[in-house]
């Protein structure tokens, strides 16, 4: 292991190498699930080994790598096999600790690297800086103030009375939905507040959204970049349930300033990997409404799943090729697609019995592909896999997306 090896990030590991120790040239990922699974696949393609550190013995992305890494996020034995194995190593939730990926980057290429995920794991400094880039990426996110103290608290409920009705977001570790709470009025905040524990917060001011939608880009070490197009996203209950991705799904001129923007906010973080920014399209009387940007993740997105069959390059394809120093291909989506999101939901009746979802009749259905992510148990909420399907033209599209949606009871398909 190289002291330096982390400055020559550029230098590529070419798929299917071996050092001069004669290993095999091998991708790490922290976290075990399935964004890390289909970065596994996409390495294994590839033909590069790979190894995925997880605490969980039955991980999505454990059970299909070369190498499993048993141990906590945190755990220096585990952390020194991981870096020991692997010529480069990258994370698929932005969580893990930013010191782990501090101390990981001491011995090998880490991307995307800690101070970014710092960054996208805490609102505060999301905010700030998506604030900083505005004059760059030329869209700005919804007015918010930052509550940690409880001097805070007061200033925004007597100073700042604009803000409300508002979102009240934990700092840390929201995710679908969870950590927030809707406001009305001075009194609740407090309480929400309070029920939150009095941690690190934003309040949000609540937007008249007509739509979202969300960017991915890729970036590499030598700060080549290249981008896909917005898809238009549909949440239902805070969770993702659809993902619509063609022409027209987004207004063009909207698209391409997403598109810009996205590209800008990657390339002053000095981004290195795949990074997915989330936009809201608000009512603010022009033609096609404003454009908000609400939050990133540094790493592939469940809304960039359909790009693993609609794309010649899929975003787990790309996230590779950053991290392993490879040329980055611009990618070309080849298909229409709508990606429908298989929650546990859907392997439970209306009775609440445990059922087997209808493959047969799903699969039969053309231009379907399903994804499932190897979890055994079904909950109610849990991703368990996605349908994309992808066809000749929008409207065949939609139709079979609509039929998939109504065998399989998945809501979302007509809203928005
Ligand atoms: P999460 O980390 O859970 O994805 P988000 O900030 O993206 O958190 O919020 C989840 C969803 O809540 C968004 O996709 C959007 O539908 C809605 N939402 C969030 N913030 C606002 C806002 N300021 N105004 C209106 N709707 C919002
Ligand atoms: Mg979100």
């Amino acid at each position: 292991m190289s002291a330096t090896s982390h400055v020559a990030g550029l230098t590529p590991i070419f798929p299917g190498s071996v050092d001069a120790a004669g290993r095999p040239a091998t991708l790490g990922v922290l976290g075990g699930g399935q964004l890390g699974r289909m970065f596994v696949h996409a390495a294994q393609r590839l033909g590069y080994f790979t190894a995925v550190l997880e605490p969980d013995a039955q991980s999505p992305a454990g059970l299909v790598s070369h190498h499993h890494i048993q141990t906590g996020y945190d755990d220096p034995a585990g952390l020194a096999e991981l870096a020991q194995l692997c010529q480069a190593i990258t994370t698929e939730f932005e969580n893990v600790p930013a010191q782990v990926l501090h101390t990981l980057a001491q011995a090998r290429p880490v991307a995307p690297g800690a101070a970014v995920v710092g960054i996208a794991q805490n609102r505060i400094a999301e905010k700030a800086h998506f604030t900083a880039c505005a004059a760059v990426s030329g869209v700005a996110c919804a007015p918010y103030a930052v509550l940690e103290t409880p001097a805070q608290l007061q200033a925004v409920q007597t100073d700042q009375p604009d803000l409300l009705p508002g979102i009240l977001k934990t700092a840390r570790l929201g995710y679908d939905g969870k950590g927030q709470v809707r406001v009305k009025s001075a009194a609740e905040l407090a309480t929400a507040w309070a029920e939150l524990g009095g941690v690190a917060c934003v309040l949000e001011k609540m937007l008249p959204l007509t739509a979202e939608c969300s960017v991915l880009v890729a970036r590499g070490w030598d700060g080549q970049v290249v981008s896909f197009a917005p898809q238009r996203n549909v949440h239902v209950a805070g969770i993702l349930a659809v993902t619509h991705a063609y022409e027209g799904a987004m207004p063009l001129a909207l698209a391409a300033r997403a598109r810009e923007a996205a590209v800008a906010i990657a390339q002053q973080l000095n981004y290195v990997g795949v990074l997915c920014v989330e936009f809201f399209v608000v009512d603010d009387g022009s033609e096609h409404g404003g454009l908000v940007v609400n939050e990133m993740a540094p790493r592939p997105h469940n809304s960039g799943h359909y790009t693993i069959d609609a794309c010649d390059a899929s975003q787990f394809d790309l996230q590779v090729h950053t991290l392993a120093g490879l040329p980055l291909p611009t990618p070309r989506q080849h298909s229409p697609a709508i990606m429908l999101n298989l929650l546990g939901d859907v392997w439970f009746d209306a009775a609440g019995q445990s059922q087997q979802p209808d493959w047969r009749a799903v699969l039969s259905l053309p231009g379907t592909h399903l994804h499932l992510y190897g979890k055994l148990e079904a909950r109610a909420g849990r991703k368990m896999g996605h349908l994309t399907i992808t066809g000749p033209d929008v409207a065949s599209v939609k139709a079979v997306a609509h039929r998939a949606a109504e065998l399989l009871g998945l809501p979302g398909l007509d809203a928005n």
